[in-house]
């Protein structure tokens, strides 16, 4: 793959980004000494220990073990080819790379029929909008529209459209146009009918509103009924294209504001987001008809600390924002969850009140994750009834034990006092006990509650001396060429004891063939196998002094020699047993001599 843009403009590229400005897109990263931290996008952790070198153009994660340089971050995480990556970052480099875009094409990892889909959603977006804004076909429903509150400005910014009340326009529309119908019934766009075999439009005299993916493509649309139809939203099937556990509705022109403020709002319908919208909530975003899954909690995780959860405050909204906030809090969100007047969506609310009291008394005066749970576990209980009380604030300090912040637990449980006229002191108590607890029992399970589905191996449990004495020998190969003849002079034809150090090597030393001067990034492009690349980031994050000693350099060598003396003196001592067992009493001598050999030689 690599090979396809030649080495110059891969080194240009390299250049020409920086890594911290890449990545800080997709992780919020603060500085710490030399290098820079956060949350890692690969596995789902509450505290830092993903890292990014500015100095070597490098990222490592402590906890998952991934690393590389910009190139392989952009791969693994938005799971596309070398290639891809490398035009990503060309063109946010300003650099040409000059590529016979027909072989990019041919090459191109999308296939024809996705390709198709994709074309074809992008044509009805437009055509759909143009019906809506510029025909008389469509003025019904762009009257409809603005009667209803929506703006210009929003019918513009969310390409709202609208569907000809016709069973066969859009058939007929993109098969003049040469899609094919199995093709476009496979997008959702046209239903096959079982008697004949014939076409006809899914979507007929309906507001369009199309639902783009992170890169701003449309990839379903979701129809809006104008009068008593059913159901209310059509929304498109899933499909290669469209698959709802995987998309957030406005992320893709919400993510800029979402990043800048560290925050999103998270609402129960796309509707709501537009309506939010237009009273100035730029970072609102919606599931579409889904709970929250890990996927989109993956993408949130990239742009996002503060999630604030605006759903409708019926019974059914209630219990969803208590799900997505218990999956947001364990994968480490702060969370606040706005409270509508019962029985109110944002666009009620915004129309009988105004944007400003929405911003305002809605977003702004969000509760606490805490707060929100008072009142969650309140519902359907009797407080007159002692029972039912000393139930519920049992189940209150519970949840009050799993703060973090002792700040926060003493002011929960201050106001569980004086709301029930309790003691403190008692209530302290009872919030330790049941503290303690739970921490015995999770000790009992011997594991964290909720384990990261991804973590691997623990990267740097103890290892033996040979193994660490291995990883500091390639930490200063990989920042000095001298530093890297002057071991494989010393080892004298042996290798490294892990097949792994051992292939680091042999790729290093070709790469200093080429290269003057150490250069961790390039080296990493240099690796074509992502388990060596992993450890080679692993080992770049390593602190070791900036310069080798002699002395240093000797007991390294020393160990990793020793480890395979060890080795084989073990093999050795098999062999002894085996020449005794057969009375071969000259040639046990002879191993025995050797055994001693070596071990002097220890
Ligand atoms: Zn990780």
């Amino acid at each position: 793959m690599a090979d396809r843009i030649a080495e110059e403009k891969i080194e240009q590229i390299r250049q020409a980004v920086d890594i911290v400005e890449v990545i800080s897109d997709y992780v919020g990263l603060k500085k710490q000494g030399r290098n820079y931290f956060g949350l890692c996008p690969f596995h789902g952790e509450s505290t830092p220990s993903f890292s990014v070198s500015p100095d070597k153009q490098i990222f490592h994660c402590f906890g998952c073990g991934a690393g590389g340089n910009v190139f392989s971050f952009l791969m693994e995480l938005e799971g596309i080819s070398f290639q891809e990556a490398a035009m990503k970052l060309a063109a946010r480099g300003n650099i040409n790379l000059e590529i016979n875009l027909s072989s990019a094409h041919s090459e191109k990892k999308i296939s024809d029929e996705l390709q198709a889909m994709l074309d074809a959603h992008e044509l009805l977006r437009k055509f759909y909008h143009h019906l809506l804004v510029n025909t008389k076909e469509g003025q019904h429903a762009l009257e409809y529209l603005l009667g209803r509150g929506f703006t210009h400005e929003s019918i513009e910014k969310f390409q709202i459209g609208y569907s000809l009340n016709s069973w066969d326009f859009v058939y007929k529309f993109l098969t003049k146009r040469d899609f094919s119908p199995e093709w476009m019934e496979k997008a959702g766009l046209i239903i096959k009918r079982e008697k004949d075999g014939t076409y006809f439009d899914r979507f007929r005299d309906r507001i369009m509103f199309p639902i783009f993916n992170r890169n701003g493509n449309t990839i379903a649309f979701s129809g809006r009924t104008l009068g008593a139809d059913e159901p209310k939203y059509l929304n498109s099937p899933e499909t290669a294209i469209f698959n709802k556990s995987k998309i957030l509705y406005n992320y893709n022109l919400a993510k800029p504001s979402i990043k800048k403020s560290q925050q999103a709002v998270l609402f129960e319908g796309f509707a709501d987001v537009i309506s939010a919208d237009r009273a100035g909530i730029e970072n609102g975003i919606a599931t579409m008809g889904t709970s929250l899954t890990d996927d989109h909690i993956a993408l949130l995780r990239t742009s996002a600390q503060t999630i604030t959860i605006c759903y409708d405050s019926d019974k059914a909204g209630i219990e969803a924002a208590f799900r997505a906030g218990n999956h947001l809090n364990d994968a480490g969100f702060q969370i606040k969850v706005a409270l509508m007047p019962d029985g109110m969506d944002p666009d009620e609310y915004i129309k009988k009140n105004s944007p400003e009291k929405f911003r305002g008394e809605v977003i702004g005066a969000s509760l606490t994750w805490m707060a929100f749970k008072i009142l969650y576990f309140r519902r359907g209980k009797n407080l007159q009834n002692e029972g039912d009380r000393l139930a519920y604030i049992e189940q209150i300090v519970k949840e009050i034990s799993k703060l973090t912040k002792a700040v926060e637990k003493d002011h929960y449980l201050r106001q569980i006092a004086a709301e029930f006229s309790l003691s403190l002191d008692s209530l302290k108590q009872q919030e330790q006990q049941i503290y303690f607890a739970e921490k015995k029992k999770e000790i009992g399970k011997n594991e964290p509650k909720s384990k990261p589905i991804l973590v691997q191996k623990k990267v740097n449990e103890l290892k033996p001396a040979y193994y660490r004495a291995e990883r500091c020998l390639i930490a200063h190969m990989l920042k000095s060429r001298d530093n890297t003849y002057k071991v494989q002079e010393l080892l004298q034809g042996d290798t490294f004891n892990e097949d792994e150090h051992q292939a680091i090597i042999t790729y290093l030393l070709a790469f200093y063939e080429e290269h003057i001067n150490p250069d961790s990034s390039a080296f990493l492009s240099y690796i074509h196998d992502e388990n060596l690349r992993r450890i080679v980031a692993n080992i770049e994050m390593m602190s070791i002094n900036d310069e080798l000693s002699h002395q240093e350099l000797t007991d390294y060598i020393k160990q990793v020699l020793k480890h395979k003396k060890l080795l084989k003196i073990k093999e050795k001592e098999a062999e002894l047993k085996e020449a005794e067992r057969h009375s071969d009493f000259r040639l046990a001598a002879a191993i025995g001599n050797e055994i001693n050999q070596l071990r002097k030689s220890l």
